[in-house]
């Protein structure tokens, strides 16, 4: 792309006096606004004309990297494929155009679509109830904990203000307990990537009587099914606390085990990952928390129910509501369209394939990558760097080198057990062809590594922008523009 003819801000492209509008005409007289609310300067707004502005974006547009553009194997994120039938639904008048304000009567159609999928989670978890009110997995994991506290409070066990939370968590566990307002008491993993069962008895030992939670993630970040949740959840249970399931990671499990089942109180689902809903850029997602019975009274309003064929909505004075009306209602609709296109018995399909290509890959690459936990994972796992540790060449390098092939880059260090982690999530949707082609760009990589590392080191050296400082743009952001009109004068 020629930045100079299309520029990389709107701004650079402006020229005083050019337009792509035009205003409607004037239907209702003059009218002069009062002095005050009057802008005493022009808003600097960029002067475009229409094909300007429809080359500018379409150009970003291309820039960017999605699903619908090649393999995406970030590791935890679970970017699977975004069936078109979910944006039709979704698109759909009667949905698109509707209004939190409605009177129920005039939107049936979307509280039973509201109320069906609360029923098809609770179906696949096991729990009793669901609230589809908040708007991502973190927002989801600070309701649930602040359902727990709330719990505990009303038992009169207001000593109860940490959560144990494993060493392999996904950041955003001890940030919503922190967030909650409750403290966070770290459990080791083992050896092989478990949560350490000994570690945690003497944590318990310690600390049982002001523990008000234990958050468990499962398949855990390094993708293996944890094997000794039945004592974990006793451990947990026998000294009062509640046990928390992480769902982010529920992909591999549908339709094959339920956390309901495993004795979990309360968890979260990423409708944005598992339930095949865009994400990346921040949003749009869904994090809907499910409860066990004796949680149900602190859900979240609104409350959808049904009577005969009629639906209606329950809301309480005040509650734990962290998003406004009925969460994020279009993606609640792509969800439910995920669920009812895949049905009862393709649903169960979806883990044993996920899993299938994990193991594939893994298996095809771990002699030139270092594999430090061995054994079947589920739908991921971690690669700790390059083998051949002698050639310098980092995970971060082999991520950038992939962008050179067409390839998004898998999640790199994390999770933090592993100083070199690499953590890849093919997802259930691809082919074979692709999982091969990523397999063979990956071990070229590795080749290259030993023979020209300097061009690994360097990369991507294909993209429009090459490799930026990381620290740079953490530490120094520039996240303002200054427009030119104002440099100039
Ligand atoms: C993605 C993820 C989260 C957080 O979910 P968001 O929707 O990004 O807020 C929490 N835990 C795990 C294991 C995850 O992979």
């Amino acid at each position: 792309m020629n930045n100079k003819l299309y520029g990389n801000l709107i701004f650079e492209l402006s020229h005083p006096g050019r337009k792509g509008y035009t205003l409607p005409k004037n239907m209702f007289g003059s009218y002069e606004l009062p002095k005050k609310m009057q802008r005493s300067n022009d808003a600097n707004l960029p002067e475009c004309d229409e094909m300007t502005v429809i080359r500018h974006y379409t150009n970003h547009s291309a820039n960017n990297f999605g699903v619908n553009n090649g393999f995406y194997p970030l590791g935890s994120c679970t970017m699977k494929y975004n069936p078109v039938i979910n944006e039709e639904t979704a698109n759909m008048p009667a949905f698109a155009n509707i209004h939190p304000m409605q009177p129920v009567e005039k939107c049936q159609g979307a509280l039973e679509v509201y109320y069906n999928l609360q029923k098809s989670l609770c179906a696949l978890t096991g729990l009793s109830e669901f609230t589809l009110n908040p708007f991502a997995g973190a927002h989801g994991e600070l309701t649930g904990l602040m359902i727990i506290r709330a719990y505990h409070e009303k038992n009169g066990d207001t000593k109860r203000t940490k959560v144990i939370v494993p060493d392999s968590a996904h950041g955003t566990n001890p940030a919503s307990a922190a967030v909650c307002g409750l403290d966070v008491l770290e459990v080791k993993s083992t050896e092989n990537g478990f949560v350490d069962v000994e570690d945690l008895r003497a944590l318990i030992e310690r600390e049982g009587e002001n523990v008000a939670a234990m958050m468990m993630t499962n398949p855990n970040t390094l993708g293996m099914f944890e094997q000794k949740i039945p004592e974990i959840e006793k451990l947990i249970h026998d000294c009062g606390g509640l046990m928390y399931y992480d769902g982010a990671n529920l992909n591999p499990m549908l339709g094959a085990c339920r956390p309901g089942d495993m004795g979990f109180d309360v968890m979260h689902i990423n409708l944005h990952k598992t339930f095949s809903t865009p994400h990346g850029g921040g949003g749009p997602g869904s994090g809907p928390v499910g409860v066990c019975e004796k949680l149900v009274e602190f859900l979240p309003s609104p409350k959808v129910v049904k009577d005969g064929d009629k639906f209606s909505v329950e809301c309480k004075d005040s509650d734990y509501a962290v998003g406004a009306f009925f969460g994020n209602f279009a993606v609640i609709i792509r969800a439910y369209t995920y669920i009812l296109s895949l049905g009862k018995e393709n649903i169960k399909m979806v883990g044993p394939l996920a899993t299938l290509n994990a193991n594939y890959i893994k298996e095809a690459l771990k002699d030139v990558y270092e594999l430090p936990i061995d054994g079947l994972c589920k739908h991921e796992f971690v690669f700790d760097g390059l083998k051949d540790k002698s050639t310098g060449v980092t995970t971060m390098d082999v991520a950038k080198r992939l962008l050179d092939y067409g390839y998004h880059a898998p999640t790199i260090y994390f999770p933090l057990l592993f100083h070199e982690a690499m953590m890849i999530e093919p997802t259930e949707n691809e082919s074979l062809e692709t999982i091969n082609g990523f397999i063979d760009v990956l071990r070229t990589i590795a080749e290259e590594a030993k023979n020209e590392p300097e061009t690994v080191k360097s990369a991507p050296h294909h993209t429009p922008i090459g490799r930026v400082d990381d620290v740079l743009a953490a530490k120094q952001p520039i996240l303002t523009y200054k427009q030119m009109k104002n440099e100039q004068q």
